[in-house]
Order: structure tokens, then sequence, then C-alpha cells
């Protein structure tokens, strides 16, 4: 199956995308967090990126693709993948088409701006493994400390409430008119973003196997 999450900066698209994956024996494929682990080993791509990122613009279409384009080659994803974070723009998703992927569905996970706002100040991403944690929703075992790796748990500075709303501003210009594209290939499906994660995934579930 090949999937494509799609939803506003915190809407929890990343979490729904690894329980999904987890279940369905099928990488996922955040275009997040290739971005940042290339930020983090300085490789010319986290170079180019890094001004991007942190001012919560999104990296220029052609990048992006290159990226997606290289990973979605590798051996792993050939029984399917789910995208988290990808495609954000109308040229991604065109570029997507493009190379013959055929997409399954498309989970559009909804969750109201000040809903968000308050959802990224208290997100908190390991600095070593960018595993990520909420400190109301998904805590980790010992505050402050990443379960899967033991790494620090810090603040993305993108999640800084000034470029939050940016960030937002972007989705509702650049990645929401994805919502029609996908809706025109009858592809698009709808969740209401709830309060608990575990009700969020119930939902998402529930849409995959039909
Ligand atoms: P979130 O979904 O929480 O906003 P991500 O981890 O998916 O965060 O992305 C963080 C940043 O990485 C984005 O704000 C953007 O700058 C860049 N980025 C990630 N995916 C893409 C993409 N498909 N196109 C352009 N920029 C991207
Ligand atoms: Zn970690």
């Amino acid at each position: 199956m090949k999937i494509i999450f799609l939803g506003a900066p915190g809407a929890g698209k990343g979490t729904q995308a690894e329980i999904v994956s987890e279940r369905l024996s099928i990488p996922t494929v955040s275009t997040g967090n290739i971005i940042r682990a290339a930020l983090k080993d300085g490789t010319p791509m986290g170079l180019k990126a890094r001004a991007y990122i942190e001012a919560g613009e999104l990296v220029p279409d052609d990048v992006v693709i290159g990226i997606i384009q290289e990973r979605l080659a590798e051996d792993d994803c050939k029984n399917g993948f789910i995208l988290d974070g990808f495609p954000r723009t109308i040229p991604q998703a065109e570029a997507l088409d493009a190379m013959g992927i055929v997409i399954d569905k498309v989970i559009d996970i909804e969750v109201p701006d000040e809903t968000i706002a308050r959802r990224l100040s208290g997100r908190r991403v390991c600095k070593n493994c960018g595993n990520s944690y909420h400190i109301d929703y998904k805590k980790p075992s010992v505050e402050g400390v990443c379960d899967a790796c033991g790494g620090e748990l810090i603040l993305r500075s993108d999640d800084a409430p000034e470029t939050v709303l940016e960030r937002l501003a972007v989705y509702h210009e650049k990645t929401e008119p994805l919502k029609a594209y996908y809706e025109k290939q009858g592809k698009l499906f709808i969740v209401e973003g709830q309060e608990q994660v575990e009700d969020t995934t119930a939902l998402t579930l529930k849409l995959l196997e039909e």
C-alpha cells in the first residue's frame, strides 16, 4: 500500500504515519526527518535547506523532489510506503505522478489552527535520533529523555511561536490545495484529528481497512 498523510504542521500526521507504518510493516518516508538529518550532518543539501526551515518556509521543490526520488528507489519501499510531509505543493504532487508512482490513499488529518499552535509549543524532539514526543499527548517514560536512544529532548527551533504562524500560513497557501488535487483523483479521505492520539489512530485504521 502507498499512502500519503496530509495535514497542517502539528496535525499529528507524523505520529499517525509511524503507527500505521508499524502495523502494515512498510517504511515511513518523512522529508522533514531526512532534511533535519542532512542539516545535522552538515551536507550540502542540509546547508541549502537551513535558512528555509528556520524561517518556516518550504525548501525548494527541486530539492525535496530529488530527495524523494532517491529514497523511494531504495529496496525497502518496494512493497509500499507512507509519505509524511510530502507532497506539500502541487508541483511536488505532479512530480510524484510523473514518476509513475500510484498512490492508493491520501489521509488528510484535520485540526483547527488554534489547536495546532497549542500543540506545537508542547512538542519535543530528540536531539540525537529525531523521534518526536509531546509534553501532554506523547510523554516519554522519563521527562526530557528519548525512549528510543536516551538522547536529550528539545524544542525544535521551527516550533517557536512566530515560526509556527508562518508555517501555518504556508500550509494554507501551498499545501491545502492538494486536498482538491487528490479529491479529483478519488483518493482523499478525511480524518478529524482527536484530542487523544489513540482515537485518531482508530479513525485512520478504519479508513485504511475499507
Ligand atoms: P511539520 O509537518 O511538523 O511542519 P516537517 O518535519 O514535515 O514538519 O517539516 C519541517 C520543515 O522541513 C518544513 O517546514 C519545511 O521547511 C521542510 N520540508 C519538509 N518537507 C517538505 C516538502 N515536502 N517540501 C518543502 N519543504 C519541506
Ligand atoms: Zn532519540
